[in-house]
């Protein structure tokens, strides 16, 4: 099985090749995010434009680069949510077309079942399995019985650990998306100064980030208030210690509640530095547990995840018709049939 997949929820505009699953055949990303830096966050329409003057190109070269044709394609996934709504229309509506055009299965991704199916170019995910799915929109944990069905069992109740990031990140003057810049600097300071960490003891598997967004904003606004100057280095060593410790602390209770055969830390955070050593440290405490991190370069937005999750799907049986819209709110699409299994 070959997937044609596209990918178009945000600022990322991707095409794909995958086969079975497993394998990425070719891969074309093109980012706008320099478009959007001057403005310190994705302006929608600006992204609705970059993804219309991209998409073709990026087909073109994907089967280029697979010297592939349209008769070598067993069907065609996308993401159908959830992101912008005209960014999500762009490649919907592109592979519509190529479905309508060349007789082919068209295959509705959910996002997050994307960065989660990353993993599966690492290696196979046993089930039952539990994700972090940390990204700039979503911080929660999805366990997973079989392959496709998916429960999320602890969310945030505020901001994704990506958004804090961003929102610290522009506090401190930091061009969007800072996460990763922070993770550079986070690794050269000292933890200076004291910021709260949120529902550490409560044994649950929900996340709050934006008390910590709004310490470091205070902070900040407090020293400039007094004159003082705040080391920057430090403060993102001690946000990014802030964050770790909520994810990591969250993730061991996860993996003391649910007894599953596969970990996977999937998303944009998941290319943090710090989360990945930390992952690493905590593998040691749950030795028969596989533990899957997404590749670096596939942690952030792509169409090859949603060829991986799109081959799960289609094995599935998910169909969409010519009448499938872009989803902005989209949650997963297919929830366990069997919730008896997620009472710890
Ligand atoms: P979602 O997947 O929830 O719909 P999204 O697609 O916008 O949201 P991704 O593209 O998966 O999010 O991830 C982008 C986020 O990851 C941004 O918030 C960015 O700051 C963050 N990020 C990227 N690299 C790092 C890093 N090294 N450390 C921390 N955060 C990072
Ligand atoms: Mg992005
Ligand atoms: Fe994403």
């Amino acid at each position: 099985r070959i997937i044609l997949a596209f990918e178009s929820s945000a600022d990322e505009t991707s095409v794909a090749l995958v086969k079975n699953g497993t394998e990425i055949i070719s891969l074309e990303i093109a980012t706008q995010i320099k478009s959007h830096q001057r403005f310190g966050g994705i302006v929608p329409e600006v992204a609705s434009r970059h993804h219309i003057e991209q998409i073709t190109l990026l087909i073109d070269a994907a089967l280029s680069d697979a010297g592939l044709s349209y008769d070598d394609i067993t069907a065609v996934a996308v993401t159908y949510g959830p992101g912008l709504v005209g960014a999500l229309l762009i490649g919907v509506t592109a592979a519509k077309t190529i479905a309508w055009a060349h007789q082919l299965p068209l295959v509705p991704v959910v996002h997050m079942a994307g960065h989660i199916a990353a993993a599966q170019f690492v290696a196979p995910i046993e089930y039952p399995a539990l994700a972090l799915m940390v990204s700039g929109g979503h911080t929660e944990f999805v366990l997973m019985q079989s392959e496709y069905e998916y429960v999320v069992v602890g969310d945030t109740r505020d901001d994704a650990a990506g958004e804090s990031y961003d929102k610290v990140g522009r506090t401190m003057g930091l061009d969007y998306p800072a996460g990763k810049t922070i993770d550079q600097m986070a690794h050269q300071g000292v933890d200076e100064y004291h910021l709260p960490r949120a529902l550490m003891h409560d044994g649950k598997l929900d996340f709050s980030f934006s008390g910590l967004k709004s310490a470091v904003i205070n902070l900040k606004h407090n020293a400039e208030q007094r004159g003082e100057t705040i080391n920057l280095q430090n403060l993102a060593t001690s946000f990014q210690n802030a964050v770790l410790e909520m994810l990591l602390t969250k993730t061991q209770t996860a993996l003391t509640t649910y007894s599953v055969k596969t970990f996977i830390v999937a998303g944009g955070v998941a290319a943090n530095r710090g989360l990945r050593d930390g992952i690493d440290q905590l593998q040691v405490q749950f030795p028969d547990v596989k533990f899957i991190k997404v590749p670096l370069a596939l942690a952030g937005d792509n169409a090859a995840m949603i060829g991986a999750a799109g081959d799960i799907a289609y094995r599935h049986g998910k169909r969409a018709g010519y009448d499938l819209n872009a989803k902005p709110g989209l949650e997963f699409d297919y929830l366990s049939p069997d919730m008896a299994f997620i009472t710890p």
